[in-house]
């Protein structure tokens, strides 16, 4: 099909949710991307965050080939292997205890308040003692939940009422957070440590240990959400792991099937009792198919040369791109390949335009700043390409 036909056709048969890059994406090899006509992409996107390994990577391929030739679902009614094996794997890598698994993010995020509140409930028997603190410009999915834990009101309207679960504080400020403990009962804190959709910002360490120091104080759970930056994104297998900070429960999703949707919960020794038979559940969650594909992933990534590599390629690539003091460029911020370049609110889009005409697909985060999500596996050869058409396209 030709690209025009299949645009015509997209918007007369499919919800018009998404402002589309005028681009139909036909296939990809390693960390290049190849649209219906034939044109090479470096691929600074890796459908936003998820393909950790690129695209065609063999291993991944052949786990999915021989998983879908023995099952590829059987429900949680039954014991599967592969679901068990990724769930050792990832307490392995995490020092967590227990894993719920689902099959996004926000599903997972949902897993973690539904803990949050029925540890509370549990231990207080407290309705005022329910809520859950999000901060300022987080985002945490597309669920009526989700969508209220998120602290950007433009995500809210349209979708009222909400449940009034939820209350936030501006990211970093460490008299808000402290002022907000003295004064408030929640149940839990929860937070990404570099918040992705709203513009790569890596939160202050300071203001996590302390958030971290008065969790624990009060026995409110440290819910720590990485589905975009869990499973290597930043260098760590989790971003906490930067931090020094033993969080309650870590959500992830994304990368964790390498591009297959899977997500998971992970809870603590003092978490990972809570639910209980009954209490939550999910038909496809931790299902063969997508189980099969984040055994290959978490074994991949948890290596530790591999997590150094990742580290230094995106250390290496914002001292490069800093270095070029191009004029369009505000700030670079980020941690590991998770990279944010802020530029003019009024030219991120025509930036990307840009880039993409340049053969560079990147990612818009927040209003003003440029989001680069590569495979992980992206060789430092590919990432000075992105370097060089930076340099024209930003300078
Ligand atoms: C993408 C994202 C989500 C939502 O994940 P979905 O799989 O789209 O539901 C939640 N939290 C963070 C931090 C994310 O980046």
């Amino acid at each position: 099909m030709n690209f025009e036909s299949l645009k015509h056709l997209e918007h007369e048969h499919v919800m018009q949710t998404y402002g589309r890059f005028d681009l139909a994406i036909d296939h990809g090899q390693g960390s290049l991307l190849y649209d219906l006509q034939g044109n090479e992409y470096i691929d600074m996107t890796s459908g936003i965050g998820v393909n950790a390994l690129g695209h065609n990577y063999l291993p991944l391929v052949q786990a999915i080939q021989n998983q879908a030739t023995k099952i590829l679902q059987a429900s949680n009614l039954f014991y599967t292997e592969p679901m068990v094996d990724v769930a050792q794997k990832l307490n392995q890598a995490s020092g967590m205890k227990k894993v719920f698994f689902a099959n996004s993010g926000a599903e997972a995020n949902e897993g973690m308040i539904k803990i949050a509140r029925k540890y509370s409930w549990d231990h207080y028997h407290d309705e005022n003692r329910l809520v859950i603190l999000t901060l300022k410009q987080s985002f945490h999915g597309r669920t009526i939940a989700t969508l209220e834990a998120t602290g950007q009101d433009h995500f809210h309207q349209n979708f009222f009422p909400f449940t009034n679960g939820f209350d936030y504080i501006p990211a970093n400020d460490m008299q808000a957070l402290q002022n907000y403990f003295a004064t408030h009962k929640i149940a839990g804190l929860m937070m990404e440590l570099v918040q992705g959709e709203s513009g790569v910002r890596p939160l202050d360490p300071q203001f996590v240990c302390e958030a971290a120091k008065l969790c624990q104080q009060h026995d409110v759970l440290l819910m720590i959400d990485e589905v975009q930056t869990g499973i290597g994104r930043t260098g760590k297998f989790f971003a906490y792991q930067h931090y020094g900070i033993e969080p309650d429960l870590v959500s992830c999703a994304k990368g964790l099937g390498g591009g297959v949707p899977i997500g998971a919960v992970l809870a603590n020794t003092k978490c990972q009792d809570v639910l209980q038979a009954g209490d939550h559940g999910t038909t496809f969650g931790g299902n063969p198919l997508a189980a099969s594909a984040a055994r290959v992933v978490i074994d991949t990534v948890s290596a530790p040369e591999f997590l150094n590599d990742v580290q230094d390629k995106g250390t290496w690539f914002m001292d490069e791109l800093k270095k070029l003091n191009l004029s369009k460029v505000k700030d670079v911020r980020g941690l590991g390949l998770m990279i944010g370049i802020e530029v003019a609110p009024e030219e991120v889009m025509n930036d990307l335009t840009k880039l993409r005409q340049k053969g560079i697909l990147a990612l818009k985060a927040g209003t003003a700043t440029i989001r680069f999500l590569p495979p992980l596996i992206i060789e430092k050869q590919q990432l000075q390409t992105v370097l060089d058409v930076c340099k024209e396209v930003l300078g």
